[in-house]
């Protein structure tokens, strides 16, 4: 934007630093335009004259003339007449304004369009003039009248455009500027990055140290802001103690994500607010935008949005909403696609765990964990693909062929080891205890692969099952009712361990690894061990200790009176047709 009043020069007027618009005398650069050389001088003649001003006069002939002199120069105000050789009427008008649009502009008009010269009045000319009825007193008057018509237009404009307390630009100009730079970005491969900032204590602050407090710390977290942008960015105040900041020419995720640390950062040492010391943390939103017909609008939702998952977070945190974001639901997609065609394929495989018991060193039963063997990125862990799995709900046929291959094998072990056959452990995802048809497939199963209920267990978490808790009891009472039996996994990592245990037909108890790993070094993860051995062993169930890998963790878990040990230090997860030695077969 141009300076206002386009007051560069060494004499240049600045009425925003004077303030004075009365006291002469004083110099005023006025461009005229005006093809009409007789005009022209009759102009340069009465400003000669003037008392109240000295008038530094610049004639240009044509519009673009004067165009250019004007981006060059700058001038306090402009005499326009409207019947140029390159423009006319309100044409000439509107590009002028298009390129000094803090420039007061007096329209200079025939006696016989003054209906023209009142509609210039209207497109944002300050004032006009018809020939022929013009002395000195009325020109200069016009020419004081027309600066001080566009400060004080200029004075309303900002007001509009900014916000009170903080003097930042307000969300309709972020929004403006959001829109010219998303126009700006076309096809070039940089992004604009919205940082969408939310104070995570203002609240606090304001209720506790009072409304002025609150707005000092406003506008000093305004000041903090402004001063860290780097040239072209917009800091914006979008009310409250929300502040959103224009990014221009972001070359991606990562540098967006520096910028905000680095806001952050500022924004992390003490604030002064009367004699205290106040700390507030923010939290970021980050969304970034590639142009291609986004709208301001969207990119601002998207920032909020990610602010508010950052603040879901705990606060103090950043978080990035982008074009990756619909990238990943693309991926989604594509890896639900991809496990379908895995499933269609017979890509999954069963390893199975043992589980030994502690006394005797038996194997009392196995853990059914499913991998994929892929064809190319060959074998590939639950870990990768179980979530994926989740979201795009092929967990459903996944797990229920997992639960019949596991039946299968099961049954095979009964055939070949009678009674001695272990129990086969299987995993059920949270998604699989929500679907209505979860304890029909477990019956099918059953009869189809004439297993032994007995000898199969099934796995669930707390987090699973608490989801829902009313309707997961249902559902396990019921596949309790089939025969199997039921234990709570990685126990003692959720909220309501111990309202699980309460709530559901549970036959044992998974202690979680990290408890386990704990076991030998710390006397906390030894007690909590020790209290969920005896807890379960009240309530008449077993106890498996998960992710066994040293024998110290073996002595220290048998002296704690732990029935059953699963991890590296028995064996790792393998086929079946590897355990035959260890099953006895
Ligand atoms: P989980 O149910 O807690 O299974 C135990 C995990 O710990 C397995 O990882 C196992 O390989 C690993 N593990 C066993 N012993 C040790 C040890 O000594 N040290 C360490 N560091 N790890 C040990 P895996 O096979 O990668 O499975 C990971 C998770 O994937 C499982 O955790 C389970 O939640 C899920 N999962 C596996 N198979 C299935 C399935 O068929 N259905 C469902 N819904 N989830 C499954
Ligand atoms: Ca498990
Ligand atoms: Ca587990």
């Amino acid at each position: 934007m141009n300076p206002p009043f386009g007051g560069s020069g060494p004499a240049g007027f600045r009425p925003h630093e004077t303030g004075v618009l009365t006291t002469a005398p004083r110099l005023l650069r006025v461009l005229v335009i005006e093809d009409n050389p007789g005009d022209a001088v009759l102009v340069r003649e009465m400003l000669r004259d003037a008392h109240d001003a000295t008038y530094q006069l610049h004639h240009a002939t044509r519009l673009r003339e004067g165009i250019t002199h004007l981006l060059n120069q700058g001038a306090d105000c402009v005499l326009l007449d409207l019947s140029l050789p390159d423009a006319e009427g309100l044409t000439a008008l509107a590009q002028l304004r298009n390129v000094a649009v803090d420039t007061p502009v007096i329209v200079l008009s025939g006696r016989s369009d003054e209906t023209i010269a009142v509609r210039a009045v209207q497109e944002g000319a300050q004032d006009y003039l018809i020939k022929g009825q013009v002395d000195t007193r009325l020109l200069s008057r016009s020419i004081s009248y027309a600066i001080e018509r566009k400060r004080a237009e200029l004075q309303l404009a900002h007001a509009a455009l900014h916000d009170g307390l903080t003097g930042l630009p307000n969300r309709a100009l972020l929004l403006d500027r959001l829109g010219q730079a998303l126009t700006r970005l076309g096809r070039r491969a940089a992004y604009v990055a919205v940082l969408f900032l939310d104070l995570d204590r203002f609240k606090v602050v304001n209720d506790s140290l009072g409304h002025d407090a609150g707005d000092r710390l406003l506008v000093d977290v305004a000041m903090r802001l402004s001063s860290d942008l780097r040239g072209g960015d917009t800091a914006a105040r979008f009310g409250g103690d929300e502040f959103v900041i224009l990014c221009e020419e972001v070359e991606g995720e990562r540098e967006a994500i520096a910028i905000a640390d680095r806001i952050a950062a500022s924004l992390d040492a003490p604030f002064r607010v009367g004699d205290e010391e106040v700390f507030v943390r923010t939290s970021i939103g980050i969304a970034l935008a590639s142009g291609g017909g986004v709208r301001p609008e969207t990119v601002i939702r998207d920032a909020d949005a990610a602010m508010y998952r950052a603040k879901e977070r705990g606060g103090g945190a950043c978080e990035v909403f982008d074009d990756g974001m619909r990238e990943r639901a693309l991926q989604r997609l594509e890896h639900e696609h991809r496990l379908h065609r895995a499933l269609h394929q017979h890509e999954f495989v069963l390893h199975y765990q043992p589980q030994v018991r502690m006394t005797t060193g038996v194997v009392a039963g196995v853990e059914a964990l499913v991998r994929w063997e892929h064809p190319e990125r060959g074998l590939v862990p639950p870990g990768d693909f179980i979530s994926s799995a989740e979201e795009t709900g092929l967990i459903i046929p996944l797990g229920a062929w997992v639960l019949e291959a596991a039946c299968r094998q099961s049954a095979a072990w009964a055939h070949a080891l009678g009674e001695r056959s272990p129990v086969v452990s299987v995993n059920l995802s949270a998604r699989q205890i929500a679907h209505p048809d979860l304890v029909a497939t477990v019956a099918e199963v059953l009869e189809r692969t004439g297993a032994d209920p007995a000898t199969i267990c099934l796995e669930v978490t707390e987090t699973a099952v608490m989801q829902d808790l009313e309707a997961a009891v249902c559902v396990l009472n019921e596949v309790k009712a089939l025969g199997l039996t039921l234990a709570i996994d990685d126990f003692g990592t959720g909220y309501s361990s111990l309202r699980a245990l309460q709530r559901f037909p549970f036959d044992t108890v998974k202690i979680d690894r990290s408890f386990v790993s704990g076991v030998q070094d710390s006397e906390q993860a030894a007690a909590i061990v020790s209290a969920i051995v005896s807890l379960s062993h009240a309530l008449g169930l077993r106890t498996v200790a998960e992710g066994v890998e040293e024998v110290g963790q073996v002595e220290r878990l048998r002296a704690l009176g732990c029935d059953v040990a699963q991890g590296f230090f028995y064996a790792r997860p393998t086929p079946a047709s590897n355990l035959d030695s260890l099953l006895g077969l």
